[in-house]
């Protein structure tokens, strides 16, 4: 593995939150009182009061599994490492730097958490609290010092800070104008025809199918009308999804796919997004395609390219044809049969559309 990938790995910083409050001086000793992690899956803090708390999430990448994290004002005294159990690998408590405190918790590699569903809740002055693993998983609690300890009652009013922890850059979609835009999803394949099948049999039809309903639901939650091409598992032709487009008003039109490698190689991997129409084409196929590699470290960057397929080429509007990953890739198939990664797939290309809807206005 070069250096430069591993550098590139770690760009990936997939979820973060700032909890906004006053910070400490910099010389004080560590903000952190105490902390827990219950068999519940459900990990609690206590800190001083008025503490200004920063979590994040990284995947896992080939150096460690994935890593939640929690950053505190204040020096820690001694550093240390506690084995964990279940699936947790272990916990550390470091100083990232100088007058700093990070709480570390590292998953094993083979533990699959959905960040998106994380939210730290803000129980009073000193308590945190955020769920982040299911009870389905084993675990015996691990933790250090009294959480409840010196709680203050707590407040009638937690809405000032209850934070969403998908306050990340890839998480929160722009806003656009309510009711203007108008946008056609169009699930690759179904019916007779699944498309390309994978690793394990996992069929394209049915993927593209999940991740394009997400992306509706995402989209209408922002005021877009979005139409999908198809609901469910039925052979659609090529032309009718190209006349759905054309007979409505839709400003874009967004085909959903998955890709096989010749051969079924599965060392090949890769996301690619294609236009037929270059100008706003090419400008809707670079945001999507920018922010669906966010969502997948690791896979390469096949790149934006033109292309003539049938459904982008007959479309009037501006339209793209998306390849989420290759499903008889190893790297893309794993993180492709499962919903979490299907949804952030989905949120990724949300995020391209909304970005590109706002700059056209
Ligand atoms: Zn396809």
């Amino acid at each position: 593995m070069s250096k430069f990938l591993n550098n590139k790995l770690f760009r990936y910083v997939a979820v973060f939150l700032f909890l906004n409050l006053s910070t400490l001086p910099v010389k004080a000793s560590s903000a952190l009182a105490a902390w827990v992690l219950k068999n519940n899956g459900v990990l609690e803090l206590r800190t001083k009061s008025n503490t200004n708390l920063k979590a994040y999430f990284q995947k896992a990448n080939q150096i460690y599994g994935d890593r939640f994290w929690v950053d505190f004002p204040g020096e820690l005294k001694n550093p240390r490492t506690i084995k964990g159990n279940g699936p947790i690998k272990e916990i550390r408590l470091g100083k990232p730097n100088k007058g700093k405190t990070r709480l570390v918790i590292e998953f094993k590699q083979e533990t699959y958490l959905n960040p998106l569903n994380w939210r730290m809740i803000g129980l009073d002055q000193n308590r945190w609290r955020i769920k982040l693993f299911n009870p389905k998983y084993p675990f015996t609690k691990i933790g250090e010092g009294l959480v409840e300890k010196n709680s203050r009652k707590i407040k009638s009013s937690r809405n000032s800070s209850y934070t969403k922890l998908g306050v990340n850059d890839y998480l929160q979609l722009p806003n656009v104008k309510q009711n203007k835009f108008s946008v056609v999803i169009d699930p690759g394949h179904g019916g007779n025809d699944p498309g390309a099948i994978g690793i394990g049999g996992i069929r394209e039809a049915d993927v593209v199918l999940e991740v394009s309903k997400i992306v509706k639901k995402l989209l209408s939650e922002k005021g877009v009308k979005v139409r999908l091409t198809r609901k469910n598992e039925v052979d659609l032709d090529l032309p009718p999804r190209v006349s759905i487009a054309n007979n409505s008003d839709a400003d874009i039109f967004v085909s959903i796919h998955a890709n096989a490698s010749r051969g079924k190689k599965r060392d090949i991997n890769g996301l690619e997004t294609f236009y037929y129409r270059g100008g706003r084409g090419r400008l809707l196929a670079k945001r999507i395609q920018k922010h669906i590699l966010r969502v997948s470290p690791g896979s390469p960057d096949r790149g934006v390219k033109h292309g003539r397929f049938y459904v982008i080429k007959n479309t009037k509007m501006p339209a793209v044809l998306v390849e989420i990953g290759f499903l008889t890739g190893r790297l893309d198939a794993r993180r492709l049969e499962k919903t979490a990664h299907r949804k952030r797939i989905a949120y990724a290309i949300a995020k391209g559309i909304l970005e590109y809807l706002s700059k056209i206005g």
